[in-house]
């Protein structure tokens, strides 16, 4: 897919859709998302095809895509018929590549074995379910709208509908004031066997629920002791159950990684369609107006929904591939002036280096944003 609308003729091989709704905010989330009791799903494709016909008029005959990614928000609120719908609209722009990823996040309780066969029937091969947490004390806290008992159905719903390949969400680091057991809950992720696991660390975001409960005293952010006994947990909890740690915050069954993730990582281009959506065409970044309304007015306004957008210089591109680089188990490339502060790194534990490729260990992730300054810094003197 190429986009000439964009003033770039670019390669897309990789698309992301924001799919705004929420019946709720969650206690953590500042994400652009619409909360909406009933789901507007006919104005959101309306304004989804017209961005599509706006920004890539006549561009039908590029790429296939490799991944399709619906992201929100909650984009299982489209409904099984909204959905497979959004994928039509898709479709007429776009041609998808045989062995395409094609991801769905949902919630738990949008999963029924209906909605999830309808899916698979339309193209969807992967999902990505937001569960959080095992303990109902925890997810009332989050203000999630599923119970557990929601997560075992939407597990059965993926089976009876026929989609196996499918991720798992957790928090960790709650605030100490929340009782909450992270290795009860490492325990029942694994014994459900997803192939896929994505772990993100809390942080309290200006705006949400959480920060006026910090301000009003109420929580306090987790201290560094219980992020990184948290995190090391996962780590060692995962890789006993078979899972590799190829990124960050995401395991993986061998051969389970996400694709559509992944392209991120690599710095290659993706197109951001949506409300808050981001792109990037490989030389600079764009995203789209955040709030859904005024979003869809631009759009039927025939008006591009840009927010905003920024070229990154040489040394960001570098900085950047390095941080992102290093976040994987792909590592970075290292330069023989490196040596110098990598060898310090390595006997403490922090990494290895195979192949001339510098690969963090989960204790050197801990310290990502130091180790990518001190070689940025390094480097910068030769
Ligand atoms: S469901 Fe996801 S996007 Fe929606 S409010 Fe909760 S965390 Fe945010």
């Amino acid at each position: 897919m190429t986009s000439p609308a964009d003033g770039r003729s670019v390669g897309y091989r990789h698309v992301y859709v924001h799919v705004p709704f929420c019946a709720r905010r969650c206690s953590y989330c500042d994400f652009a998302i619409a909360v909406r009791r009933v789901t507007p799903v006919a104005d959101f494709l309306e304004a989804l095809a017209t961005e599509l016909d706006l920004r890539f008029t006549g561009a039908t005959a590029g790429l296939p895509l490799e991944t399709l990614y619906f992201g929100g928000g909650t984009p299982s609120r489209l409904g099984a018929d909204g959905l497979a719908r959004a994928i039509q609209v898709l479709r007429q722009q776009v041609v998808l590549s045989p062995d395409v990823e094609l991801t769905v996040e949902a919630n738990p309780e949008d999963l029924t074995p209906s909605t999830v066969a309808a899916w698979r029937d339309a193209g969807v091969n992967r999902i990505s379910l937001g569960v959080q947490s095992f303990d109902p004390a925890v997810l009332t806290w989050m203000h999630r709208t599923h119970d557990v008992a929601g997560v075992y159905r939407a597990v059965d719903a993926l089976a009876a509908g026929g989609i196996a390949n499918w991720s798992l969400d957790l928090i960790y680091a709650l605030p100490p004031e929340v009782p909450r057991d992270w290795s009860r809950d490492l325990s029942m992720a694994i014994e459900l066997l997803p192939p896929h696991i994505s772990a993100y660390g809390l942080t309290i975001e200006g705006g949400t629920p959480l920060d006026r409960w910090r301000a009003r005293g109420e929580v306090h952010e987790a201290d560094e002791e219980r992020f990184e006994s948290d995190f090391l947990s996962a780590h060692d909890r995962f890789a006993e159950a078979g899972y590799v740690q190829y990124e960050v915050s995401n395991f993986a069954r061998p051969g389970h990684e996400s694709r559509h993730n992944s392209s991120y990582w690599r710095n290659v281009p993706y197109l951001g369609l949506g409300p808050g959506a981001h792109g990037f065409d490989g030389q600079g970044r764009r995203w789209n107006e955040r709030e859904y309304s005024r979003w869809r007015e631009r759009v039927l306004g025939n008006e591009d929904p840009i927010g905003g957008e920024e070229e990154l210089s040489p040394e960001q591109h570098a900085l950047e591939a390095l941080y992102v680089g290093l976040r994987t188990r792909n590592g970075v490339a290292i330069h023989a002036t490196d040596a110098a502060v990598v060898d310090r790194w390595i006997e403490k534990g922090w990494g290895t280096v195979h192949d001339d490729r510098l690969v963090l260990s989960p204790r050197g992730w801990l310290r990502l944003d130091a180790l990518v300054s001190a070689l940025t810094e390094h480097r910068s003197r030769y």
